[in-house]
C-alpha cells in the first residue's frame, strides 16, 4: 500500500489509537516513511471499534423529579457530574428538544 499524499511505500507498525479519550494499546497499522501518515487497515479498525464501543459505557440512571422549595428538581448523580466535569456553581444551559430535557454546561473559561 502506497501512501495516499506522497506515494511513500507504507511499513507496518503498531500504534496507540485515540478515540474521545479512549486509548487502545497496540493496534496495527501502516506508517509512510516519507511524512509520518498512519492509517490503521481495515479489518483492524472494526476491531478497534467494537473494543471502543465496549469500553464506552453509556451514563443512563433514572430519577425521581423531587421538590426543592415547591419547585420540581432533580438532584444530578454524581456520576453524571463526574463524566462532564462540572461542580457546584458552574453554569449550565437546559433547553428541551422534543420531550427531552437537556442539561449542558456552559463554557466560561
Ligand atoms: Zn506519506
Amino acid at each position: 500500500m502506497k501512501c495516499y499524499k506522497d506515494g511513500g511505500e507504507m511499513v507496518p507498525t503498531v500504534i496507540d489509537y485515540e478515540h474521545r479519550g479512549i486509548v487502545v494499546k497496540g493496534v496495527k497499522a501502516l506508517k509512510c516513511p516519507v511524512c509520518g501518515e498512519e492509517v490503521i487497515d481495515v479489518d483492524e479498525y472494526g476491531k478497534v471499534k467494537r473494543r471502543i464501543e465496549s469500553m464506552i459505557k453509556p451514563l443512563r440512571l433514572r430519577r425521581k423529579i423531587s421538590s426543592a422549595g415547591n419547585r420540581p428538581a432533580i438532584y444530578l448523580p454524581e456520576d453524571v457530574v463526574n463524566a462532564v466535569k462540572v461542580e457546584i456553581g458552574d453554569d449550565v444551559e437546559i433547553y428541551v428538544e422534543g420531550n427531552r430535557i437537556i442539561i449542558e454546561p456552559v463554557n466560561t473559561s
